[in-house]
C-alpha cells in the first residue's frame, strides 16, 4: 500500500514509519519539522520507496495514499504550549485538511487522539464511554480541547461523508527518539539522572500516569487501522506509577546520587491516569508486551548515547 503518516519525522511517527517500511509498503512522510527531525527517519531517506514532503498541515496537500496516519501536533505540553493558536489550528485545520483529503481518496483515515480528551478524569481507569473532564479554558486546553474537535470533526466526516476513519486515544507513550528538550516526564528524568542534576517532580509526586514503550503502541495503532472497528479506542500500558515512584525508579536506574527537586505543579495537571484496554484486548487481541522497567532501559541506552553527560 501507498502511506501518508503525517508527522512523520516525530517520536511516534518515525517508529511507526520504520514499522511499514519493513513491511514492504511505500511510505510518504509528511511533517513540518516542529517538533520532528530528519534524523529520526534518516535511515529511509534515499529508498525509493520513502519519501520526504515537507508541508505544514494547516495547508491542504494533494498527494495519492491508500491510507493515512495522522499524527501531525506537537504532544508535549512544553512544545503544545509554546503557541497554543497554532496547536489548535494544527488539531483543528490540520485534521479537517487531513479528513478532506482522506475523502477526496476514499482512503482509510487514522487519527492520533490521547488520552488528554478525559481531563482530569472522575472515572479510574478511563473508560472509551467516559466523556471526560477538560477546563475549556486552561493551558491545556488548546491540545485538549484541540484532540476532542479532531475526534469530533473524524466521526462527523464519517457520518456526513462516509469517510473510513479510525481513532485512538494514546496514553502516554516513551521510548528512544524523544527530544532531549522533550519536557515529558520520562525524557526529563533520564536525561536529568544522565546529567547528574536534580530531578524536577512537580508537585508532591503522587499525581499518576501509565506508560507504554512505543514499540508496543505502533503495534496497536497499526493493528487499529486493519481492523474493521472505528474507536475510539484507548491503546495504553495499565501499569500505573505515581511520578515519585517512577523518579525512584530512573534515580535507581541511572544515578542514585542524582537528587530529587520538587516544583510547582502545573494549572490542569490531571491527577490520576490510567487506560482502561479491554476494548482493545477485546477487538485487536492487543495488550502490551514490555514491563516499565525494560522499556526504560531501552530509553536510558539510547539517551546515554545522544546526551552530553557531564
Ligand atoms: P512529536 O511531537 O514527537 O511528533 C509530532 C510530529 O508532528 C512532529 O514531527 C512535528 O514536527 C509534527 N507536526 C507538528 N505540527 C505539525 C504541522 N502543523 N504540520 C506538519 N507536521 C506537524 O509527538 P509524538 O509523541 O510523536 O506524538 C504523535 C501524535 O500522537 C500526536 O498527534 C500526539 O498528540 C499523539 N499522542 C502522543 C502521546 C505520547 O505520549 N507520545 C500521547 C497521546 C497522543
Ligand atoms: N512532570 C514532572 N516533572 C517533569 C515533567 C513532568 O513531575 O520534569 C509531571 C507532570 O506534572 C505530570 C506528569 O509528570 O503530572 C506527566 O507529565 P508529561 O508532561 O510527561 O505528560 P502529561 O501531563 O501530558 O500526561
Amino acid at each position: 500500500m501507498r502511506i501518508l503518516v503525517t508527522g512523520g519525522a516525530g517520536f511516534i511517527g518515525s517508529h511507526l514509519i520504520d514499522r511499514l517500511m519493513t513491511a514492504g509498503h511505500e511510505v510518504l512522510c509528511l511533517d513540518n519539522f516542529y517538533t520532528g527531525h530528519k534524523r529520526n527517519i534518516q535511515q529511509w531517506l534515499g529508498n525509493p520507496n520513502f519519501e520526504l514532503i515537507r508541508h505544514d498541515i494547516t495547508e491542504p496537500i494533494r498527494v495519492e495514499v491508500d491510507q493515512i496516519y495522522h499524527l501531525a501536533c506537537p504532544a508535549s505540553p512544553v512544545h503544545y504550549q509554546y503557541n497554543p493558536i497554532k496547536t489548535i489550528k494544527t488539531n483543528v485545520l490540520g485534521t479537517i485538511n487531513a479528513l478532506g483529503l482522506a475523502k477526496r481518496l476514499k482512503a482509510r483515515i487514522l487519527l492520533a487522539s490521547t488520552s488528554e480528551v478525559y481531563g482530569d478524569p472522575d472515572v479510574h481507569p478511563q473508560t472509551e464511554n467516559y466523556w471526560g473532564n477538560v477546563n475549556t479554558i486552561g493551558i491545556r486546553s488548546c491540545y485538549d480541547e484541540g484532540k476532542r474537535v479532531a475526534e469530533t470533526l473524524a466521526f462527523d466526516y464519517h457520518r456526513q461523508n462516509g469517510v473510513d476513519i479510525r481513532v485512538v486515544r494514546i496514553f502516554n507513550t516513551y521510548g528512544s527518539r524523544m527530544l532531549e528538550n522533550d519536557g515529558r516526564v520520562v525524557s526529563n528524568f533520564v536525561v536529568q539522572a544522565l546529567k547528574g542534576i536534580p530531578l524536577t517532580i512537580y508537585g508532591d509526586g503522587s499525581q499518576t500516569r501509565s506508560f507504554c514503550y512505543v514499540s508496543d503502541l505502533v503495534e496497536g495503532i497499526i493493528r487499529l487501522m486493519n481492523s474493521d472497528r472505528l474507536g475510539p479506542m484507548n491503546l495504553g500500558n495499565p501499569g500505573e506509577y505515581t511520578i515519585l515512584e517512577l523518579a525512584q525508579i530512573i534515580q535507581e536506574m541511572v544515578n542514585p546520587e542524582a537528587k530529587l527537586k520538587y516544583e510547582p505543579l502545573p494549572q490542569d495537571d490531571p491527577k490520576q491516569r490510567q487506560p482502561d484496554i479491554t476494548l482493545a484486548k477485546s477487538w485487536l487481541g492487543w495488550e502490551p508486551t514490555i514491563p516499565l522497567r525494560e522499556g526504560l532501559k531501552l530509553t536510558i541506552d539510547d539517551f546515554r548515547s545522544r546526551v552530553k553527560v557531564n
